[in-house]
């Protein structure tokens, strides 16, 4: 008889949950509890559409309650904040500090107990590492949240009424930090408005800029990619080029945002000049940090440090020998994200502390670090959790047992940038990087990843994809029958 608690329900959380639900059974004993503090799961990748008001933002959010009660999961609406993985002076067990955010009874603190440990508490939208950035303190907005993504509409409807009315306006979408990662999602963003913009018939009165980290176009925090189309042999940035290119999109790389005034962006670049652009509206992504988890050892003591790195990810079974860039290797990259210190402590999804950068991190001559973080998106954050939780299952069941892995150097990432979301007038520019993080030991080409699975292709065949995906992870996370076949 086990008892796992899950800190997080997001895609990383709530996969680990259902298929923890599915392999340790309510019925044999097993309690599965899964702690997070809004009621609902948000699918986060969808927030583009909501942002674009091509979709309700009631398609892309569920409530949690019903849905666990279905599967025999425990669900606690709350916080976590401590966790005590050696347990204290008043309890032998380890156990986590919640704090509640259920209507009636906010701010009550609960001691929940665990034999094993999921952390996919993802990551902690730092607005204020930009000062001005943000929707709710600052001057831009953002689709990291449903409500974010509802703001961002509102906002772009009153630029599509004054273009309208003749006025020749500028939009800024990209991100808004020199740290940032997901730089998918804001060219996806991108693409999504500039499609709205033509569709209201006034695109030629809003210019349309995208703003990165990224020192090339198609480097996606992941340093490009090489790959095959049509026989020939081509990149991410030639690919990413052309499409802005055909859009009239005017790209500014090597951004590192430093100030937003209200119409105003201060950044500086690559060579370490200082540029400022005005804008008419900006969705500007922030940089992601762990969330402020604490953790203390049994004569309570803190042992942050020890469970966690700096930004606030925890760390796994990587190498946190901060090697320089140069000297990175595939194998420092965790395959099983069990905690090294405490081995019942797992971390999936955003929430695991990456070893290094993937792509190569620049600072310009004032010191700024403008460097894409890497990216740890939905594809394989659903696949880790999945991997975390038939090891957590196995250790249940057998406490030598061999765990199941999930290597970022070995799996692969789909990422589709669709625009639109109708049947017939959407297209999306699809990429598949196989593996995500370069791996020479298996791929010896150059951009070493998988020479033709690695691939970009743009159509309507990839904005079906996406739309596929949208209702088939919809489906798999209502856990409605046979979700468990539907891939992560
Ligand atoms: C606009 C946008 C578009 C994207 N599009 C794509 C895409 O097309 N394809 C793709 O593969 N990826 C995409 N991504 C990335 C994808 O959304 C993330 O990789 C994914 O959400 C990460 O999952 P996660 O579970 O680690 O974090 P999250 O999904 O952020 O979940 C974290 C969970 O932890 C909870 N939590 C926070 N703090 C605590 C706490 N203290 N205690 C307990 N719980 C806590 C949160 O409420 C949430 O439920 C996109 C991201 C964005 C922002």
């Amino acid at each position: 008889m086990a008892q796992v608690v899950v800190l997080g329900a997001g895609i990383a959380g709530h996969t680990a949950a259902l298929y923890l639900s599915k392999l340790l059974k309510k019925k044999d004993g097993h309690k599965v509890i899964v702690v997070s503090p809004r009621p609902t799961y948000n699918w986060i990748p969808s927030n583009i559409w909501v942002g674009t008001g091509k979709m309700d933002r009631k398609k892309v959010v569920y409530k949690l309650a019903p849905i666990y009660k279905k599967v025999g999961v425990d669900f606690r609406q709350a916080f976590a904040r401590n966790i005590f993985p050696e347990g204290s002076a008043d309890s032998v067990r380890p156990y986590v500090e919640i704090e509640s955010t259920l209507p009636g009874h906010e701010g009550e603190i609960e001691k929940v107990e665990y034999d094993f440990l999921v952390n996919a508490t993802g990551p902690k939208l730092n607005f204020a590492a930009t000062p001005g950035l943000g929707p709710s303190e600052g001057n831009t907005t953002s689709v990291c949240s449903d409500l974010h993504a509802v703001d961002a509409w509102e906002k772009l409807q009153k630029i599509i009424e004054r273009a309208k009315k003749g006025e020749k306006l500028r939009v800024i979408s990209g991100t808004g930090h020199g740290t940032c990662t997901c730089e998918g999602a804001a060219f996806e963003y991108t693409f999504n408005m500039d499609h709205e913009l033509r569709e209201a018939g006034v695109r030629d009165n809003v210019e349309v800029v995208y703003m990165t980290n990224e020192a090339e176009l198609g480097d996606l925090g992941v340093g490009g990619m090489v790959f095959k189309q049509d026989g020939y042999e081509t990149t991410s940035r030639v690919w990413t080029e052309s499409l802005f290119r055909e859009r009239d999109i005017h790209a500014l790389t090597g951004c590192a945002p430093t100030k937003v005034e209200e119409g105003k962006v201060t950044y500086e670049d690559l060579e370490g000049d200082t540029h400022e652009l005005s804008f008419d509206f900006a969705m500007l992504l922030p940089p992601f940090k762990g969330q402020d988890l604490k953790a203390f050892d049994k004569n309570g003591e803190d042992i942050t440090s020890k469970v966690f790195n700096p930004a606030g990810f925890m760390k796994v079974d990587a190498d946190y020998s901060g090697k320089p860039y140069e000297e990175w290797a595939p194998e420092d990259w965790p395959r099983t994200y069990q905690n090294q210190d405490y081995k019942n402590m797992f971390a999936a999804g955003i929430a695991f502390a990456p070893p290094h950068q993937i792509s190569r991190p620049r600072k310009n001559k004032n010191g700024t670090v403008i460097a894409p973080a890497p990216p740890r998106t939905g594809m394989p954050s659903g696949v880790i959790a999945r991997s975390v939780a038939m090891s957590i299952a196995d250790l249940v069941k057998n406490p030598n047992a061999k765990l199941h892995t999930a290597a970022m150097t070995e799996i692969s990432a789909t990422c589709v940038a669709s625009t639109g979301n109708s049947l017939f007038d959407g297209t999306a520019a699809a990429m598949v990087m196989d593996p995500i993080i370069p791996n020479p030991s298996l791929h010896k080409n150059k951009g070493h990843r998988h020479p033709t699975r690695t691939r970009g292709e743009i159509g309507l065949f990839g904005h079906w994809e996406k739309l596929l995906i949208h209702y088939a992870f919809v489906y798999k996370a209502k856990a409605l029958p046979g979700w468990s076949l539907i891939p992560e």
